[in-house]
């Protein structure tokens, strides 16, 4: 038998539905005789063709196929035996009734041996003939029938075993007993066995320890018709013997199992036997490791492998319960790194994930398997203590805690400083609610952060402001810009030498419904975090172009306005557009329009920057580089990009007093100026730093010394009496 699908195909049928008029040859050397079978037989509806001897005969089975031949014996040329022979090696399938004057035994027994299907004798009753002529076409034709079916049913069979053994599923019958007696093929890439090797064995042989006993009642299933086990997981146990589980994705299978048992009904309806069962198991492995990977995504963090907030609060709760129960304190602690938003801006991402993996690794060092250490996000730790004996305990693991922290970590090549803030309550004595366990652990860790970090603070009940300020002002910032609550202030630039005001800085200001004028310390960093920067940021960009185009309307001296441009800002895909649009829609010059951006920024995504900066600075857009000498980046990258301020970071202006800081200050001013940049002091208060500044030929200052930040109004009248000769001699302006 081929094992080829298209080869075994079931073949079509060849029995017509219509009943056809059968053929019969009639042998005789007899005239007479032949004729007088031949009128009988058109009696009936026969086709007949008639030969007149032996020869005849032959040419005649040559040229067709008969369904049954009438055949005399004795005749001259070619007696009836030698036809015989010739139909049984020519035509074994066709019937031959001899019909022979010869009535002795011997020539009977001959005939029917050499294949004739029965025997007649001369004279012959008309009736019997035609009644044996009929009973050996009906034999003939069940014959023929019965053969055809047992063909179809071989084919079919073979076809089904196809279709099973092919089947990605592994299907199975197993006897009364539970022995299998049927396993397909795919059992051997499933479970590593051959098939031959499980037939006769109980199935519990492939089913997993853990379930053996669910298996009992569906794998074993005697239920049939609806109430049969359908899509019950259960797993399988690969072959233990097996060399290379490893291709097979382990050691164990997660299947789906339709079951249904198997009756013998042959003893009618209401005396069943149960004869086994039948099942279908479909490989889910892959399905349920996805299952299970996806779990864990949603339950940890991907970047350390620790437990999520979601995976924290489900622990807590389960402490918390237990706690109850041994009426045992326990306690939670918030831990956040402090600066860690400096290290990632600075040196990178991926130094950042580096810095968190290690702290992790290291804070893990510092508790016991049961405590449970989470990242809930950022750089933000949780940690639950299920079992404590006194507050003690809390200050004892977190003063290790902080020590080992702030030993030096070394990512990269880099040595990295942190330290880290911890805030902590303890249950039942300060509540025993998941949600707010955790929120008075975040708000003790933030009030430690005020007090001046790398510390622990306990939560007490008067700690509620740090925290709830910080959700207030996310919601408060995204309502802003709507109710029109952002103002700019303007901080003027001067030319150290001649004291006329070159430019302005323009710097952000919230009008607070309730909290009053608001500086950029107490809402940048939400914005940022929360990405509202980026409206705020675009809506600064269109209100600083507007105030340029208001002077010019004015008639007032043309200056420079600097805008400062943060890091979502920077990133977002729209940020060139954002600043072209601002320029064009008040017909500006680029050149009055100058970006301020740290270098650590610029840093952050080098070649993208270089783009985006480039194609700014052709439309003659200005870059300064803010708060310079607090990053980390050499002069060769500044260089590439389309520089043309320096802003010297107000830190080293407010110490020049220092000389060491004299030294670094005058560098910074030379290479400035050997770069052909405009250099700006930041922060400049006292007639001795500008002294200073002066003197190390810089080019600008800006600071309290000449002014704070003004009201649009304030700089206008600034800028009109400059317009007017305000003179050296009276250029200082109190903010
Ligand atoms: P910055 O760009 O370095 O701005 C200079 C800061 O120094 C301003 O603080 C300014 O008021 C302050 N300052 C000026 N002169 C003196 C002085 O003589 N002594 C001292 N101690 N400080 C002085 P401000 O306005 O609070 O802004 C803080 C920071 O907020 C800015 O630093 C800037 O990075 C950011 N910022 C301000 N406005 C915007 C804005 O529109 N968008 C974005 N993204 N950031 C802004
Ligand atoms: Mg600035
Ligand atoms: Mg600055």
């Amino acid at each position: 038998m081929s094992d080829h699908p298209i080869e075994s195909a079931p073949p079509r049928t060849t029995v017509s539905p219509f009943p056809v008029r059968s053929r019969l040859l009639v042998v005789d050397d007899e005239p007479l005789i032949l004729e007088g079978l031949t009128r009988l037989l058109a009696t009936r509806d026969y086709d007949v063709v008639t030969a007149n001897g032996g020869c005849d005969a032959l040419i005649a089975i040559g040229k067709q196929q008969f369904d049954a031949i009438l055949l005399d014996l004795g005749m001259p040329d070619l007696n009836g035996n030698e036809v015989l022979r010739f139909v049984a090696d020519r035509s074994a399938d066709t019937p031959v009734i001899v019909v022979s004057g010869d009535s002795t035994i011997d020539a009977a027994i001959r005939a029917l041996r050499g294949g004739a299907a029965d025997f007649v004798r001369k004279p012959y009753e008309p009736e019997e003939l035609l009644r044996r002529i009929d009973n050996t076409l009906t034999r003939r034709r069940l014959e023929k029938e019965n053969n055809h079916i047992l063909q179809r049913l071989q084919q079919s069979e073979k076809w089904h075993r196809f279709l099973v053994n092919s089947s990605p599923d592994f299907i199975y019958t197993l006897d009364s007993d539970g022995r299998f007696t049927f396993v397909n093929d795919r059992v051997e890439s499933l479970l590593g066995y051959r098939s031959e090797e499980l037939l006769s064995q109980h199935y519990s042989l492939v089913i997993h320890e853990d379930d053996i006993a669910r298996a009992e009642h569906v794998f074993n299933e005697r239920r049939a018709g609806d109430r049969n086990a359908r899509n019950i997981e259960i797993r399988l146990k690969c072959n233990p013997g097996m060399r290379r589980p490893r291709l097979m994705n382990g050691r164990c299978k997660a299947v789906e199992l339709t079951a249904t048992g198997m009756y013998d009904e042959t003893a009618g309806p209401f005396d069943k036997r149960f004869i086994g069962s039948y099942g279908v198991a479909k490989d889910i492995t892959e399905r349920k490791q996805a299952e299970e990977t996806v779990h864990y995504q949603a339950y940890h963090d991907l970047l350390t492998g620790l437990p999520n907030r979601a995976l924290f609060r489900d622990h807590l709760g389960l402490m918390l319960a237990q706690a109850r129960r041994n009426q045992q304190p326990l306690a939670v602690l918030s831990l956040d790194l402090d600066h860690f938003k400096v290290i990632n801006d600075s040196l990178g991402h991926t130094v950042g994930d580096e810095l968190l993996l290690a702290v992790g690794a290291r804070l893990r060092q510092c508790l016991r398997e049961g405590d449970t250490l989470a990242r809930l996000g950022g750089d933000e730790f949780a940690v639950l203590l299920p079992t404590l004996v006194s507050r003690s305990d809390v200050e004892h693991i977190c003063r290790k805690i902080i020590q080992v922290l702030s030993r030096p970590v070394y990512v990269k090549g880099h040595e990295i400083y942190i330290s880290v803030s911890i805030g902590a309550c303890v249950a039942p004595e300060d509540g025993d609610m998941i949600d707010n366990l955790i929120r008075q652990a975040e708000i003790a860790m933030y009030q430690a952060k005020s007090q001046g970090r790398s510390r622990l603070l306990f939560w007490e009940s008067g700690m509620q402001a740090p925290y709830s300020e910080r959700m207030q002002v996310e919601a408060d910032l995204r309502r802003a810009l709507a109710r029109n609550e952002f103002v700019l202030f303007y901080q003027p630039q001067v030319d150290t030498l001649t004291g006329e005001v070159r430019g302005f800085e323009a710097l952000l200001r919230w009008w607070h419904p309730q909290r009053g004028l608001l500086t950029p310390a107490d809402f940048i960093p939400v914005a940022e975090e929360s990405g509202v920067i980026v409206p705020i940021g675009d809506w600064v960009l269109r209100e600083a172009s507007a105030q340029l185009a208001e002077w010019r309307r004015a008639g007032l001296p043309a200056v420079r306005l600097s805008v400062n441009i943060s890091a979502r800002q920077l990133e977002s895909p729209d940020f060139v557009d954002s600043v072209m649009r601002a320029i064009q829609v008040y017909s500006l010059d680029g050149h009055q329009v100058e970006l301020e951006i740290t270098e650590s920024l610029l840093m952050r995504d080098f070649e993208a920057n270089a783009i985006k900066l480039g194609r700014l600075s052709a439309a003659g857009v200005r870059l300064a580089i803010d708060d310079f000498g607090t990053g980390y980046s050499s002069f060769k990258y500044l260089s590439r990009f389309p520089i043309h301020t320096l802003k010297i970071d107000q830190s080293f202006v407010q110490e020049l007093d220092r000389d060491e800081n004299m030294s670094i200050v005058n560098a910074m001013i030379a290479m400035g100026r050997g770069m052909n940049l405009n250099v700006v002091a930041e922060g400049v208060e006292t007639e001795s730093q500008r002294a200073r500044l002066q003197q190390m030929q810089c080019h600008e200052v800006q600071g309290y010394i000449y002014s704070a930040a003004l009201s649009s109004h304030e700089a206008t009248t600034l800028l009109g009496r400059h317009a007017r000769g305000f003179a050296q001699a009276e250029h200082r302006v109190v903010g």
